[in-house]
């Protein structure tokens, strides 16, 4: 194992110190990479996303960097208290860097082909303020820290990770080796696709109905209740030789296995729970056909928790609103739905016995039937300009409802006359957009009613 990996020999541990070994410019120029003596800071790896957290100056101190031991030097404690460290104040001076750019960069950090930051670059953080790690990455460097500052070479940090971020991660990575590993043993099939963000998606080699996959998720969950050890193992060639492991990839070198008792066994580099019961609930969200096996979606642990509640809330409010238990709102959604659906249909109704009334009190054949509705959607305009024209009292019918202040929909409509050109003009008096079929015309004017009036009488007549 890598020294450098103190993540590995304590997940649970949240904060470290560590030497800035080195520290070169990033490829965008506005961050760079850090490499560390030791880190707890996981790099993105196995499907886990990279830890978050700060790396913190140490002030200068032989006896703190003797020990090792952070806040152990009381000079160094009472400089942070008073907030005025000597690293505080190089910074203030760091400035007369004679190698510093109008652009306040090191011409020699940018230049230097080696990547390699000069040790008088004024960019240099040396604040006890801390410093955020923005990502981290594993490279043939060692582990890679991303920051928006560069700290020179030798300065001794403070790590913390952000443990809010990483112990959520730690759950669902192995309450997603409980679910893999139940569906390997029941099934033979692989996970051959893991990603963690907002929600778990998990993608198995075979199919699985969703009746399947609850079963297997009530299994995952007595494996939870069962508290068992989640072994971190390092088997020999021999010893790996007898485990039935399941792996993305062949593997060479050490293998790293996490072992759960009648569960799984899997080689795995991501971060674990001690036991299963830390795990606290594991619940799949979904399950969806994905090239030719199965993508599920889960939750586990404390992220499971917030997405209940956040399912609870809609649901009480939903149900407050229908004035029934949360775990009713389903029969009522549906019976309110109905109820909406006849209304439109009441609706419907009535509106076609209005158009028809309409229709029948034009008395004779006109060149030009002109109405101008209220609050009627595109359908309902369509439906009654249609009735209109069917009824043959005019050669050509208009019907337009006002959306907002001089804004007209308009539909018209002729059996008669072709109005595709007449249109076109009409567009381009009243400030309008729209076309259709020789037989009906839809679209918007923008102009009042007298000008639309006035305009379709003069050109459709
Ligand atoms: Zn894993």
């Amino acid at each position: 194992m890598n020294f450098q990996e103190l993540y590995y020999q304590n997940p649970y541990q949240t904060t470290f110190e560590a030497e800035v070994l080195t520290c070169t410019p990033g490829p965008d120029s506005n961050t760079y990479y850090l490499t560390l003596s030791q880190t707890l800071f996981y790099p993105e790896g196995g499907g886990q996303p990279a830890d978050k957290g700060t790396l913190t100056v140490l002030p200068d101190c032989p006896d703190s960097s003797a020990q090792g031991q952070p806040g152990s030097c009381p000079e160094a404690s009472a400089q942070n208290q008073s907030g005025n460290s000597p690293r505080t104040t190089s910074q203030s001076q760091s400035v007369s860097c004679p190698e510093a750019s109008a652009q306040n960069q090191c011409s020699s950090c940018r230049e230097n082909a080696s990547g390699v930051l000069c040790d008088n670059c004024p960019d240099r953080s040396t604040s006890s303020e801390p410093l955020s790690v923005l990502d981290v990455q594993d490279s043939d460097r060692g582990v890679l820290h991303v920051t928006a500052k560069p700290l020179s070479t030798g300065t001794r940090v403070r790590g913390e990770i952000d443990w809010s971020f990483r112990f959520p991660l730690m759950q669902n990575h192995t309450g997603e080796h409980i679910i893999s590993g139940l569906v390997h043993r029941k099934y033979g099939y692989e996970n051959v696709g893991f990603h963690m963000s907002d929600v778990i998606t998990l993608d198995l080699s075979g199919p699985l109905t969703w009746n399947e996959a609850m079963e297997i998720e009530q299994q995952a969950n007595e494996v939870v209740y069962a508290d068992l050890p989640v072994d971190v193992l390092y088997p020999d060639d021999a010893e790996l030789e007898s485990i039935d492991y399941r792996s993305k990839k062949e593997l060479e070198g050490a293998v790293r296995i996490i072992h759960i008792d009648d569960a799984d066994d899997c080689a795995c580099c991501g971060l674990h729970v001690r036991h299963t019961g830390e795990v606290g609930l594991i619940k799949l969200l979904s399950l969806m056909n994905h090239r030719g096996g199965v993508r599920i979606t889960m939750l586990s642990g404390r992220q499971a928790l917030r997405y209940f509640e956040q399912i609870h809330d809609a649901s009480t409010a939903v149900g407050q609103l229908l004035s029934v238990k949360p775990h009713e709102t389903l029969d009522a959604v549906q019976h309110l739905l109905q109820e909406s659906l006849n209304k439109d249909r009441k609706i419907a109704d009535i509106n076609q016995r209005y158009f028809q009334a309409k229709a029948d009190s034009f008395t004779e054949k006109k060149d030009l039937i002109l109405c101008f509705e209220e609050q009627m959607n595109q359908v309902e305009l369509r439906k009654f300009c249609d009735l209109l024209v069917k009824s043959g009292k005019g050669t050509i019918c208009a019907v337009l409802t006002e959306t907002e202040p001089d804004t007209w929909q308009y539909c018209i409509g002729s059996t008669e006359v072709d109005l595709r050109a007449a249109v076109k003009v009409l567009n381009e008096q009243l400030n309008g957009r729209g076309g259709g079929k020789p037989v009906m015309v839809q679209g918007t004017f923008h102009a009042d009613a007298d000008a639309i009036e006035t305009a379709l009488k003069k050109t459709l007549v």
